[in-house]
């Protein structure tokens, strides 16, 4: 399967982005980042004033328990979308026909654990090569 960016979401700001939206999201290593987010910390990063009011107290600092509780799912849908991916590149390796030994062995974990932690397509379930 192909890795694309259907159905991702902005890992900074949890909006719902890619193909059939209109935001546009560019990514790398799982991550993803939409133009507004891009935009924002761009305008931050050159403005002295606004570094200096982001490199403050953490945002979580001034929420309320509400807005902290509110930004938990979103928190889970980014780590969730960033281990799919790692899914979906450890599915890039084997179509190349890496096999579990060498993808263990980029993890530093056994041929064994790198299966049992990432296989899941029929296919792989009976190779363990
Ligand atoms: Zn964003």
């Amino acid at each position: 399967m192909a890795i694309t960016r259907e159905g991702r979401i902005c890992s900074f700001c949890g909006e719902p982005g890619g193909p059939g939206t209109d935001l546009r999201l560019l990514g790398g290593l799982g991550a993803q980042v939409c133009a507004t987010c891009v935009d924002d910390f761009h305008a931050i990063l050159h403005d002295e004033e606004a570094v200096a009011a982001a490199s403050g107290p953490f945002p979580w600092e001034r929420m309320d328990d509400a807005e902290v509780l509110a930004t938990l799912p979103r928190i889970l849908a980014s780590a969730e979308q960033n281990i799919s991916f790692a899914h979906e590149w450890v599915d890039l390796l084997r179509s190349r026909s890496i096999s579990w030994a060498e993808i263990g062995r980029a993890l530093g974990v056994s041929r064994q654990a790198a299966w049992e932690r990432f296989s899941r397509r029929a296919a792989d379930k009976g190779a363990t090569a």
